[in-house]
């Protein structure tokens, strides 16, 4: 896992790719054009130099074409026991000291694989697992901020940065309500978004007979400006 995803995102090491990630590609050179159901919203920028006597007429009547792209992530793990330090449970990016761990081919990071797969449904990118597919040896024991990361510079490549996101967690154990202002700090540094736009809600999976599980659904909000 010493191989860092940007090595991978860079396009030099990829892997040959199979039909869907291919359909993923093909999304990707189409960014001049707003996927079905993108919201356009046009922002003027006068307001701001309107006070200001020495802004030159072109820059007053300039306008800032703002697309909102809405994506949505669901992942689920299962718990088990924590039987080696070096795969503590992980949760957000943040390691949390627990008699159990979330199981998984990666750290099990099940809200960031939520994270990244809305990530990519809002760049009509396909899921987490056509990008890293399970099986992959690469990915084994990986760090789950190395997916957002990488789903992050597939949004940058389209002018596109996160705005909010909203997060369900839902698990019977640890309790999270004491652990949350670390996820959001957590997951504002990484999206690189002020703490304010990130939330997360807990929850316990009452009456789903779920005690060994832990899910997470994440909506977020993509911003994307173009000049
Ligand atoms: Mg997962």
């Amino acid at each position: 896992m010493s191989r860092t995803l940007s090595k991978s995102v860079n396009g030099r090491s990829r892997k040959p790719q199979s039909k869907e990630n291919s359909r993923a590609t093909r999304a990707r050179s189409k960014i001049s054009e707003p996927p079905p159901g993108v919201i356009t919203a046009k922002r003027s920028s006068s307001a701001a130099s309107s006070n200001t006597q020495t802004a030159k007429p072109k820059a007053q009547n300039s306008q800032l074409k703002t697309q909102y792209l809405i994506g949505q992530g669901f992942d689920s793990h299962r718990f088990a026991p924590q039987l080696d330090p070096t795969r503590p449970l992980r949760l957000g990016g943040v390691t949390f000291e627990s008699e159990r761990r979330l199981a998984g081919h990666s750290d099990g990071d099940v809200l960031l694989h939520a994270v990244c797969d809305a990530l990519l449904g809002a760049l009509g990118l396909g899921d987490i697992g056509q990008h890293f597919p399970p099986g992959d040896p690469r990915w084994r024991d990986a760090d789950s901020q190395q997916f957002v990361r990488y789903a992050l510079d597939l949004a940058g490549r389209q002018r596109a940065r996160v705005s909010n996101l909203d997060a369900t967690l839902i698990m019977e154990s640890p309790r999270l309500g004491p652990l949350r202002e670390r996820l959001c700090r957590s997951l504002a540094k990484l999206l690189n978004t002020p703490p304010d736009r990130i939330s997360i809600k807990a929850k316990t999976p009452e009456g789903l007979g779920l005690p060994d599980s832990a899910i997470a659904q994440v909506v977020l909000l993509l911003e994307r400006t173009e000049p």
